[in-house]
């Protein structure tokens, strides 16, 4: 299909950047309600039995410890940083999805691996267990926006243009970060690509133009100028593939000349902090420190004190000296869960308003219950499968980052 066709046919911002500010607020807390009453948000949600919805937090909480004691070794529950902390007290591991997806893969034991974060995660949870092992996402609304800006058929269609464009095989390496579908992360894998994270992204940059390689790198353009700029890539070498413009809205001439093309994509969270956050959060702690997410933007990079993922952001909090200050640019209930646990330091968000990861926060804990109670009757509620092949390729751009990093 054309892209102009498809820009008929899809809409060009996914409904889940939409929904995004759902739970956005600035006078509450983000404890958990019932989820009746969450559902007033306005988002989509997956429909689930209806005893669930009407709930109080506690008798959840107190449902779930029982479910989960009940399933015991034969379930691993995984819990994104980004959870709600209703829903993370019952993670067996807490962690960025790379790490959760690996720490499920050496479960063999366990039987189901209930993944609380969103689609990709589970997806990757899937490619990299064991044949026997189930993996269940419990709302199958939680997906993530970012992902959803790079549809797999636009991403083809892509990269058939920069072929034909380019010539042969381009000379270019394709390199996706986690945060997308596995279609793509197996168009990666078939096409001497590769697989990163916010904490390997150089890496896997240095190796792609050690080869003498251009570097095509999606979904989220914000993390690839971050991190081009820390490997020597100038800005006047790099250019943004738009998807619902011919030839992504360039030349072929520029596309030649381009060193790293970035996908028009970016995360909702992360793009909610801006300059005027930083200079005003400056203003009111003098000697603050400041530490964000390499997902933000280049501006809110450079004013930053340090960067990077979000285990780096925990460690670099957690050893720094006592009494000092962090404004930390990364989603809100991590940031939050940081401040409890380094109270002898002051943490706060960049951003005054509360405003969650609206898919993150899509699993609330009576979604946890339904698919618990699913799997203590025999059955299995909302499983993610990656067909074979995908699963494959995908494996190849999943290996090739651990040989590389
Ligand atoms: S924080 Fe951003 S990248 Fe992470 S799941 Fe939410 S939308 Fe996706």
């Amino acid at each position: 299909m054309t892209t102009l066709l498809r820009e008929a046919k899809r809409p060009t911002v996914p409904i889940t950047e939409i929904e995004q500010s759902a739970f956005c607020r600035t006078d509450e807390s983000l404890k958990s309600k019932t989820l009746e009453e969450e559902f007033s948000a306005g988002v989509r949600w997956q429909k689930l039995p209806i005893e669930y919805l009407k709930l109080k937090p506690e008798v959840i909480d107190a449902r779930i410890a029982e479910a989960k004691k009940a399933l015991g070794t034969r379930l691993v529950v995984l819990g994104h940083h980004y959870q709600r902390d209703e829903v993370i007290k019952y993670a067996d591991l807490r962690g960025d999805s790379f790490k959760l997806s690996q720490f499920a893969a050496s479960q063999r034991d366990a039987e189901y691996i209930v993944f609380c974060g969103v689609h990709f995660m589970a997806e990757t949870a899937n490619i990299l267990a064991q044949p026997h092992q189930k993996v269940i996402l419990p709302n199958l609304t939680a997906g993530c926006s970012m992902a959803d800006m790079a549809h797999i058929d636009d991403v083809l269609d892509c990269w058939d243009d920069l072929q034909r464009v380019l010539g042969g095989d381009g000379g270019i390496t394709p390199i996706t970060y986690m945060n997308s579908t596995a279609s793509i992360k197996a168009l990666c894998g078939r096409n001497n690509g590769i697989v990163c994270t916010s904490s390997n992204a150089p890496a896997t940059f240095r190796w792609a133009l050690e080869q003498g390689r251009r570097i095509f790198f999606l979904p989220d353009q914000h993390l690839g100028r971050n991190t081009g700029v820390k490997v020597g890539i100038g800005l006047d070498e790099m250019l943004v593939w738009n998807p619902f413009k011919p030839l992504g809205g360039h030349t072929p001439e520029a596309l030649r000349r381009a060193r790293l093309i970035l996908w028009q994509g970016h995360c909702s969270v992360h793009t909610r902090f801006n300059v005027k956050q930083i200079a005003q959060a400056r203003a009111k702690h003098p000697g603050i420190k400041l530490i964000v997410h390499p997902e933000c933007t280049k501006e809110v990079v450079d004013l930053a004190d340090c960067n990077g993922s979000t285990e780096y952001i925990i460690k670099v909090i957690k050893e720094s000296a006592l009494g000092s200050v962090w404004a930390v640019g990364t989603e809100i209930s991590l940031v939050n869960r940081i401040a409890k646990e380094n109270p002898d330091k002051t943490v706060f968000c960049l951003d005054s308003v509360v405003c969650p990861c609206s898919t993150m926060y899509r699993i609330h804990p009576a979604y946890l219950l339904w698919v618990l109670d699913g799997l203590n009757q025999g059955a299995v509620v909302n499983q993610i499968t990656v067909d074979e092949q995908t699963r494959e390729e995908a494996s190849v751009a999943l290996d090739r980052m651990l040989s590389v990093v």
